[in-house]
């Protein structure tokens, strides 16, 4: 099973395909061409010889009438000829006359037989035939003898046969001598193909073990070989980085969550030790103080634990949706609403312009969470006094939200970071307002699964804008 399993696998190799290739390439057209080579050598001896025996034919049909041999057969000349001629052709020959009687035949057979064959026939017609009998191993050919004056009379026929054994022989040479060329060839080509495909597939080997042995994600590959293999190696060490750059990010992220979780329960228990401490000297006063703050710590966990819920949630792909069609103005208003009474608290004016009714698909619950933090941020980052306007716009493609303020503003350096999860420009004043630094980094979420775009301007002192757009119609990932 296990040898069927690697043989399998050595099938289906690149090796293997290489391989193949180059061994078909270099046998098949060799077959081709020489089997082509073959028909047209053997085509081309059979034209020849009939050429030249039709010109000798030619000749003697001229003697053979001016001589009158069909009348009177007992012309020395001619018959010297004839036996001289079939000594050459190894074969026979045969004259007849219009009446397609045999008046000479050089094996002494057919004198006197009427001969008829569609050749012959042919060639009292004035044409002139070759065949080649593969059977009886010769060429026929068949020449009219005609007279030369006007009248062009044709008085009879020559047929000659001549044996192809020699040029057979020499056929089955050559055919020999390809075979044996083709046999060698194909060895030659075999052994080479092997070494290409090995030469050819002998980097991709050498970066798959590089690949395999690179333990660590800092471990690089570098396989220059082919032009190919550099490019693999370089895209693989690109996405190397691309995950050491995740997995540095991932245990920032770790450690900021252990950190910030960390935090509020320190506070408790330095909250719970010191009344402990305190034994009989603690008044029901200094009890419900400590409470009261620990009941702060306890809140600020929560908050913190249902942001990172959040941001876990909108992590997940773009799938978790729940896209509806969604009166915008509406959303926008009770966001407001929720949010008048905080507001209020912190004596910010919060302000909605709407320039038109505007539905849009989105995922309302998300989205109002994602707008909810930035107007959240807008009178929380203010002054008593401040104001917060919200409005709301369309065009036929996008609605664009913006949120701007006149608080404290965000220092320029800072700007590029405030998406990030936990950061917080002034820790301790963000924690004071019961900020975790996550609210951004789950509204830029919010607005990227909705395939939308988040934009800041910021001056310090002076306030801040955001700008959202978001697409009318929920545009699906492309697969
Ligand atoms: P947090 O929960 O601390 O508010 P965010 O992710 O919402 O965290 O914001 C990140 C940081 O960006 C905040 O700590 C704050 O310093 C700054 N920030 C966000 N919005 C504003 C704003 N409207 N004005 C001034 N600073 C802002």
């Amino acid at each position: 099973m296990k040898l069927i399993f690697s043989l399998e696998k050595k099938l289906h190799s690149m090796r293997a395909a290489i391989f193949l290739a180059l061994l078909l390439l270099g046998v098949i057209p060799g077959v081709i061409t020489g089997g082509i080579f073959f028909r047209m050598y053997e085509s081309r001896a059979l034209d020849m010889d009939a050429v030249s025996m039709t010109n000798q034919t030619q000749l003697l049909s001229d003697q053979i009438l001016s001589t009158g041999y069909l009348k009177n057969t007992q012309v020395d000349e001619i018959n010297t000829q004839l036996k001289a001629l079939g000594n050459i052709y190894s074969g026979r020959i045969i004259i007849i006359d219009n009446s397609l009687r045999v008046v000479k035949d050089t094996y002494d057979i057919s004198e006197g037989k009427t001969f008829v064959w569609k050749n012959v026939i042919e060639s009292l017609r004035g044409q002139r035939t070759s065949v080649y009998d593969r059977v009886s191993h010769c060429l026929i050919i068949t020449v009219p003898i005609q007279n030369s004056d006007s009248s062009n009379n044709i008085e009879g026929v020559i047929l000659v046969t001549r044996s192809t054994e020699n040029m057979e022989q020499n056929l089955s040479f050559y055919r020999n001598l390809l075979v044996y060329l083709s046999i060698v060839i194909i060895v030659v080509v075999f052994l080479l193909s092997c070494l290409l495909a090995d030469r050819f597939t002998r980097p991709l080997h050498k970066l798959s073990d590089a690949i395999k042995d690179s333990q660590e994600l800092h471990d690089e590959v570098a396989v220059e070989d082919f032009t190919e293999t550099g490019d693999i190696s370089h895209n693989y060490n690109e996405v190397m980085r691309k995950m050491r750059a995740i997995d540095e990010s991932r245990q920032e992220f770790v450690s900021n969550v252990s950190h910030e979780l960390k935090t509020p329960l320190t506070s408790m228990k330095v909250l719970a030790d010191s009344l402990n401490a305190m034994e009989d000297e603690a008044t029901i006063d200094m009890y419900q103080d400590f409470m009261h703050d620990i009941t702060q710590e306890i809140d600020r966990e929560t908050k913190i634990i249902n942001d990172l819920l959040s941001l876990v949630r909108m992590d997940k792909s773009g799938a978790t949706l729940n896209i509806t069609s969604v009166n915008i103005n509406d959303m926008l208003e009770s966001l407001l609403k929720r949010l008048g009474p905080i507001a209020k608290k912190q004596n910010v004016e919060l302000v909605l312009e709407s320039f038109r009714p505007v539905t849009a698909e989105v995922d309302e619950v998300k989205l109002s969470l994602g707008i909810m933090n930035l107007i959240e941020n807008g009178i929380k980052y203010n002054d008593k006094g401040g104001y917060v306007h919200v409005t709301l716009n369309a065009d036929h493609q996008y609605f664009y939200i913006s949120i701007e303020d006149n608080g404290m503003g965000i220092p320029k350096d800072s700007i590029e970071h405030i998406f990030d999860r936990f950061y917080r420009v002034d820790k301790s004043h963000s924690r004071e307002i019961g900020g975790t630094g996550l609210g951004l980094a789950i509204t830029k979420n919010a607005i990227d699964m909705h395939r939308g775009l988040i934009k800041v301007h910021s001056e310090v002192g002076e306030g801040t804008t955001f700008d959202v757009r978001v697409p009318l119609i929920y545009i699906k990932e492309q697969a």
